[in-house]
């Protein structure tokens, strides 16, 4: 599988360095308030099990799984729920985490879904963004790292469903899509 891999973007380390560093900052914000941390399946799954271990507050997390019609590489902006939370927000704390935030397009769904159902507040964290991409006007409040307008894999981040478990952010080989 690491054969696939063209360069590597951001090294295992680094990703470690910057999620001790994130949940460093959570740690100070939030540790009298008792948070609902909210993954977004499937892509933030290694970021939030990392991110999470790095707060040191009492938690409580839950996850949700949209999609965005569209193909491939190519997003719409309509949004639809595969999975929703199991947990009310109403009057919590609540911190999205993502894995990367491309057009914008899902968590400015998310973001308003979240202030209808009554969050007392909404923070959104992302491991990496790519502002390139954007086609609504959306910023999270805290992102490891930006990244250029190229496709990404890796920790999380898919090709068709693989690559989610390499340990570091990397580009695939071009003949990987002519596959
Ligand atoms: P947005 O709604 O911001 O356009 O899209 C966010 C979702 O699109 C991400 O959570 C991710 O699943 C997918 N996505 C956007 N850019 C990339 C990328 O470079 N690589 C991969 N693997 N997925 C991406
Ligand atoms: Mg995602
Ligand atoms: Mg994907």
């Amino acid at each position: 599988m690491r054969d696939d891999i063209l360069e590597v973007l951001i090294s295992e380390e680094e990703l470690q360095k910057k999620i001790a560093d994130l949940g460093a900052q959570l740690t100070d914000e939030y540790a009298e308030r008792f948070p609902l941390v909210v993954g977004i399946l499937k892509g933030s799954l290694p970021f939030m099990g990392d991110l999470m271990k790095k707060i040191d507050a009492h938690l409580e997390y839950d996850v949700m799984d949209v999609s965005s019609y569209g193909h491939g590489f190519v997003t719409s902006g309509e949004v639809k729920i595969e999975k929703d939370l199991n947990t009310s927000i109403e009057g919590r704390d609540v911190i999205i985490v993502e894995d990367i935030i491309d057009s914008g397009n899902t968590l400015k769904y998310l973001t308003d879904l979240f202030r209808y159902r009554k969050a007392k507040s909404v923070k959104i964290v992302t491991l990496l963004d790519k502002p390139d991409g954007r086609q609504v006007d959306i910023y999270p409040d805290l992102a490891g790292f930006v990244v250029p307008d190229k496709f990404v894999v890796g920790y999380g981040l898919d090709y068709i469903e693989r690559y989610r478990n390499l340990p570091y952010i990397g580009v695939l080989k071009p003949e990987v899509y002519q596959k």
